[in-house]
């Protein structure tokens, strides 16, 4: 019998994995594709805290603090880098957006400046297009390669003894007595006294049998990754309005978003070499609009050619905020989901916060806001953020 079964190997769960390891747990780490297969490996890799919800930004600072010395502790590469985030105005009436931002953020405690003019931000930035007006500055966000970083950690928590099983989709999880008791898959069953619901935007396919659901909205975002490109980038860039972000990777290639977009339903699998994995696709469309749209920001783009692109879909709860919760009845289940498009950067502290959960410790970091419950409170909610990246 496994202390623990983790369903879901993006980065909550594979962090997860690892750092419940770390403690000795025997743990199993169960996905129905494989690492980074969906939101971890669709996603733009923003390693950011600004821009973050007051409840949201203690978690992303204690996350980028640990990405500092990430790839060293898992021994693996995580292609972390610290270029800071640039949110633009591009039009006199977004400047107000950013000014309001840059205000609230500072007042959150986070360090962020403005720079007022386009000569500051070419300064920095010097592939910015002459036309933005104005920026929010973050010099401690930046970003990683999404499936190198998974990876590691799968590999880091492998060799702490986590036993791993792709391929295998989770079908249901067995209770006895109001506590949890293994999973059933499709190939087997796996006892367990403890099981982590880390499975992205299917977490209500194993939550809604047990009673429970996590309202969420599946939005799609199209994402476009050039051949390497000259032009230096360091920072990662967003917009006022969020209608598209994007950032240049280690290795020379843009990775580039739109904003959210109504989800067309249709995910299909293909085999790849590392298996089978989910794809969904784009429209032309919007391929299109998110080459328009970051080529007016970063001219250079405007030419790249297109190597692959695919949509990814989103776990949006209604307040845009996460769940990270064990108060359940069910005892031993424990959520991780609804991440609403900012979870990479929060996964290395979602790890730990996890393993707290699991424990039955207290966790590390305040998760009041993050209850499952506050829920079936729904009232007069505020529009959920669009920011994304
Ligand atoms: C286009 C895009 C851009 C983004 N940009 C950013 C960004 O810049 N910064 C940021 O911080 N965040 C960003 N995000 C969000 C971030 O990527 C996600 O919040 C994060 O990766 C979620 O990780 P996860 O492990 O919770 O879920 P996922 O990565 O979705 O992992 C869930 C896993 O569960 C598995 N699974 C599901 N059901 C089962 C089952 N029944 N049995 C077994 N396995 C199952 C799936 O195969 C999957 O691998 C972006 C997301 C997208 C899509």
């Amino acid at each position: 019998m496994a202390d623990v079964v983790i369903i879901g190997a993006g980065i909550s769960g594979a962090a997860s994995a690892y750092e419940l390891a770390k403690e000795g747990l025997d743990v199993v780490l169960v996905d129905r594709f494989g690492p980074a297969a969906m939101a971890s490996g669709w996603t733009l890799a923003g390693v950011r805290q600004s821009g973050r919800h007051p409840s949201e930004l203690p978690l992303a600072k204690a996350a980028v603090e640990i990405w500092n010395t990430l790839a060293e502790e898992l021994d693996g590469p995580t292609h972390y880098q610290r270029g800071g985030n640039l949110r633009l105005a591009r039009t006199e009436h977004e400047i107000p957006v950013i000014e309001t931002l840059v205000r609230e953020q500072n007042a959150a405690g986070l360090d962020l400046t403005l720079l007022s003019s386009n000569a500051e931000i070419r300064a920095l930035a010097p592939a910015i297009s002459e036309r933005v007006m104005v920026a929010s500055h973050c010099p401690t966000d930046g970003s990683a390669d999404p499936a190198s970083t998974v990876t590691a950690f799968v590999e880091a928590a492998k060799r702490l003894g986590v036993t791993t099983r792709f391929g295998e989709r989770v079908l249901r999880i067995e209770t006895s007595g109001g506590r949890v008791s293994g999973v059933v898959t499709d190939k087997g069953t796996i006892p367990a006294a403890r099981v982590v619901i880390a499975a992205g935007i299917f977490g209500n396919e194993l939550l809604t049998p047990l009673g429970y659901e996590v309202p969420l909205q599946v939005p799609m975002v199209t994402v476009l990754r050039s051949t390497p490109i000259d032009a230096t980038l360091r920072q990662v860039i967003g917009v006022a309005n969020a209608d598209c972000a994007g950032r240049q990777e280690y290795n020379g290639r843009f990775r580039v978003t739109s904003g959210l977009q109504d989800w067309h339903g249709v995910m299909k699998e293909s085999e790849t070499e590392a298996g089978i994995r989910p794809k969904v696709l784009p429209t032309g469309q919007s391929m299109a609009e998110v080459v328009k749209l970051f080529g007016e920001v970063v001219p250079a783009f405007a030419g790249a050619q297109v190597e692959e692109f695919w949509a990814g879909l989103l776990d949006m709860t209604p307040d845009a905020l996460p769940v990270l919760d064990n108060t359940l009845e069910t005892e031993g289940l424990v959520v991780a989901m609804g991440f609403s498009g900012h979870g990479f950067c929060l996964g290395p502290i979602t790890g730990r916060i996890i393993c707290d959960l699991v424990q039955g410790r207290p966790s590390r970091m305040p998760i009041e806001p993050f209850g499952i419950r506050r829920f079936s409170a729904l009232r007069n909610m505020p529009e959920p953020a669009t920011l994304h990246g």
